[in-house]
């Protein structure tokens, strides 16, 4: 269990990235969801032991974070926003490297290892090609790997998929679904999807303040009977927003779907409708 409790933390240059952060995130995949610069990789990189937070207390298990950062590194397992430059040398030879640096260093047991970890990944048959030619897809699936050296107990994918596409993504949500249960695995994105697809818990993270927390049919259900929907002209968005309140508008066949939070009725020819994560996010970063 990943305890994170009154996490607060500003930047030199007077940006609050993170106000009083509590979660608790128990074994499986959670989702970190929110904007850009809602502070998700503040929060992911002080979880990786990468930056200090001003105030607040991390613990996993009763590893204390915050003052026991090499005991972390040892269970952790991560995969950067942005992993760097990426080398003229193989992905074989990169992930024997990594594997030597966390102490693999028996070279037959890191064989098996390395063999193993390009087969779950699917790049066996690139493991010559060097990691600078690499495709999006390609370069995330080998951060996977090199996460999943040392059999990590907690591992953080901050912002995985934004990049990739519809197929890139879909493949490789489909190697984070499999990674396993019994560990904490933290996926930090913007993308709804990826969280309804992949989290059994979440949290909702804007302007460096958690805004919910729970499983995502709970949150959505929260919101029967208080999303309606209207198709309106573009022209008449504007007003609409003035009225109502909005959380979301959404292009269709050339005219404007508006997506509104009331508790009542609003009439005039507002239809209800079935709320999807999609709304709970919206109606919280708004
Ligand atoms: P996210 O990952 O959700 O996009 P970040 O944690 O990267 O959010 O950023 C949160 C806020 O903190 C943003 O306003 C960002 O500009 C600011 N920020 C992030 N890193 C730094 C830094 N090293 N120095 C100053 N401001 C930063």
């Amino acid at each position: 269990m990943l305890q994170i409790s009154n996490l607060s933390k500003t930047y030199p240059n007077g940006v609050h990235a993170l106000k009083n952060v509590s979660l608790n995130i128990g074994n499986g995949m959670f989702g970190l969801l929110g904007p850009n610069g809602a502070g998700k990789s503040s929060l992911m990189r002080t979880i990786a032991t990468l930056q200090d937070a001003d105030s607040g207390t991390i613990m996993f298990g009763d590893i204390d974070v915050t003052k026991n950062k090499a005991e972390l590194r040892k269970v952790l397992g991560y995969l950067p926003q942005e992993f760097g430059v990426y080398p003229n040398v193989s992905a074989e030879e990169m992930l024997h490297y990594i594997a030597r640096l966390k102490g693999v260093v028996n070279d037959g047991e890191r064989k098996e290892l390395v063999k193993a970890l390009l087969e779950q990944v699917n790049l066996y048959q690139h493991r010559n090609k060097y990691l600078a030619g690499y495709s999006g897809g390609m370069k995330q699936r080998f951060g996977i790997a090199q996460a999943l050296i040392g059999s990590p107990k907690l591992i953080i994918v901050d912002e995985p998929t934004a990049g990739l596409d519809p197929a890139e993504r879909l493949r490789f949500n489909n190697l984070l679904s499999e990674i396993g249960e019994n560990i904490v695995i933290i996926l930090s994105t913007h993308i709804v999807d990826d969280v309804s697809e992949l989290c059994n818990d979440m949290a909702i993270i804007a302007n460096g303040q958690v805004m919910q927390q729970g499983h995502p049919e709970k949150l959505t259900e929260a919101l029967n009977d208080k999303i309606w929907a209207k198709r309106i002209r573009k022209d008449e968005v504007a007003a609409y927003q003035d009225k109502y309140k909005v959380i979301l508008s959404r292009l269709s066949s050339g005219q404007v779907m508006v997506y509104v939070n009331s508790d009542m009725d609003p009439g005039n020819g507002f239809a209800s409708v079935k709320p999807t994560l999609e709304d709970i996010y919206f109606s919280n970063i708004a």
